[in-house]
């Protein structure tokens, strides 16, 4: 079920609405630095896993101000931080490992989704590991049932997130929540690598 979900160019198209409208919110808020208005800074990004995504969806949605030049990188449900996978597959490929080992071989992950056998290993010990204890996970499991174990991540969250209902609402939550734990964007990233639009 969960394989056949990444086969599914509606999940991504979902994804990427979302990933608009939050992107509209926080250009409407400002600039956080000094208040000046936001310009798009899109630039593309070519995330790799799941169907082939139509031009629209392989961009980011980067703001930059007016006033400071300052970037802004508004959260992303899409792209699951700074991993070059979409967030999707990252969390989906876990899941087929975590909770049915036999049904995700190593070649069928491969063949279908070009993720390697060491990506996926590395993406178990991340969920099992580094997220558990991320600042992010412990101010979303709020919002969630408290019933989910640290050890059942992300199977347990998955669970919880299904139906597009509760997807709507949730994913853009914790995109935010994510986004605020990492904190603000290093500076020294150079806005030269952005095509600027009006
Ligand atoms: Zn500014």
């Amino acid at each position: 079920m969960y394989l056949a979900a990444l086969d599914r160019a509606s999940l991504f198209l979902l994804l990427g609405r979302l990933d608009v409208d939050i992107a509209h919110e926080v250009r409407t808020a400002g600039c956080t630095y000094c208040g000046g208005p936001l310009h798009w800074a899109r630039y593309p990004r070519k995330p790799r896993g799941g169907p082939p995504l139509p031009e629209e969806l392989s961009v980011r949605h980067g703001l930059c101000c007016g006033h400071c030049r300052r970037r802004t990188l508004p959260p992303s449900v899409l792209f699951l931080g700074r991993k070059v996978y979409l967030g999707a597959v990252v969390t989906l490929v876990a899941v087929l490992r975590h909770r049915r080992p036999g049904s995700a071989s190593g070649s069928t992950l491969r063949d279908r989704l070009g993720v390697s056998w060491q990506t996926v290993v590395r993406w178990m010990a991340w969920w099992a590991e580094t997220f558990p204890r991320s600042r992010a996970w412990r101010a979303f499991r709020g919002l969630v049932s408290p019933s989910i174990r640290d050890d059942d991540l992300p199977a347990g969250l998955c669970d919880v997130l299904q139906g597009l209902a509760r997807l709507r609402s949730l994913l853009p939550a914790w995109a935010r929540i994510e986004h605020a734990a990492r904190g603000p964007t290093p500076l020294t990233q150079k806005m030269g690598r952005f095509q600027l639009t009006p």
